[in-house]
């Protein structure tokens, strides 16, 4: 079981590495940032950890979900799905799956409990394909519960459903990552790492570029930014936040008086929902048993 995990965690860091780094030199995005570039061991840590531990957890959970789902929820409703065409019941499973992490991460930019959670994975100050992988799990689980109740609630096959989730993984470390393609209108269509840097604008909450897969739902509900020009504007949190990757996990949990007085420092001024601070440029996000995938917020 460890060594399954292991091998599928050394296994996938090689793959994505293979895949992504070259084209992070040869495409760069922010040209002066380096490969190991700084807190890279800390999201590292947040790589393994999903791959050894919240991977299963979260496809522990999708089953039980699905398991219940297939005795007591909504059967007439998957009964007829079941009778679509099977790229049509797909399709629509995907669909409802981003509206609903679209509304889900609007959520964790509103509400400070949600919040707190998905701090975290605002808190990098450098992105690229390892940074795509710094979620609290909390977060993680709930983004994946999300992406897939729709497709569970639907009927989908759990094979269907861990190919989409491996695709959506793979997507999620894509727009992460420290690239800039020439995608034209693409981006509209399919999503691009600048949609998604956007997203992490160093600000009080970003207000922009909520999508999973491909901003439809942005362009749909008028949430889609993506000004032309360099990316030069800073990444990450505005206020203190912790940068190990223990310190980042147990966070969440603690109030804030209570973490300033642990951390010796001062506790920060209350953020203000919903509210961006200028851009500092320009006007102006296995199928098999490990899923081994970031969820994409
Ligand atoms: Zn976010
Ligand atoms: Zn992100």
């Amino acid at each position: 079981m460890w060594m399954d995990s292991l091998w599928t965690l050394a296994a996938s860091f090689a793959v994505l590495a293979v895949v992504f780094a070259p084209l992070e030199r040869l495409f760069p995005a922010r040209a002066e940032q380096a490969v190991f570039r700084p807190r890279w061991l800390v999201d590292l840590c947040f790589f393994a950890g999903q791959y050894l531990v919240f991977a299963a957890v979260t496809l522990w959970l999708l089953r039980g979900v699905s398991a219940w789902a297939g005795e007591h929820a909504l059967l007439p409703l998957r009964a007829a799905a079941r009778r679509l065409p099977f790229w049509l019941h797909a399709a629509l499973s995907v669909a409802l799956g981003d509206l609903l992490v679209y509304w889900f991460h609007r959520a964790c930019h509103r509400y400070d409990f949600l919040w707190r959670f998905h701090a975290v994975h605002h808190s990098a100050e450098h992105l690229d394909w390892l940074a795509a992988h710094r979620e609290h799990p909390f977060d993680g689980i709930a983004t994946q519960l999300c992406l897939n109740l729709p497709g569970i609630l639907l009927g989908l096959p759990f094979e269907a459903m861990g190919a989409v989730i491996v695709i959506r993984g793979f997507w999620a470390v894509f727009i992460h990552s420290n690239i800039r393609l020439p995608l034209g209108p693409l981006r509209y269509v399919l999503g691009a790492p600048e949609v998604h840097h956007w997203h992490h604008l160093r600000s009080e909450r970003t207000v922009h570029n909520f999508a999973n897969l491909a901003p439809w739902a942005d362009l749909l509900f008028g949430t889609y930014h993506c000004p032309e020009g360099p990316e030069t504007y800073p990444l990450g949190l505005p206020e203190p936040w912790p940068k190990g990757y223990l310190a980042q996990l147990v966070r969440p949990f603690i109030p804030e008086e209570r973490w300033a007085r642990l951390a010796g420092a001062s506790a920060t001024a209350p953020r203000r929902r919903g509210e961006e601070i200028a851009p500092a440029r320009g006007p102006g996000r296995g199928a098999s048993g490990t899923l081994p995938a970031p969820a994409g917020k």
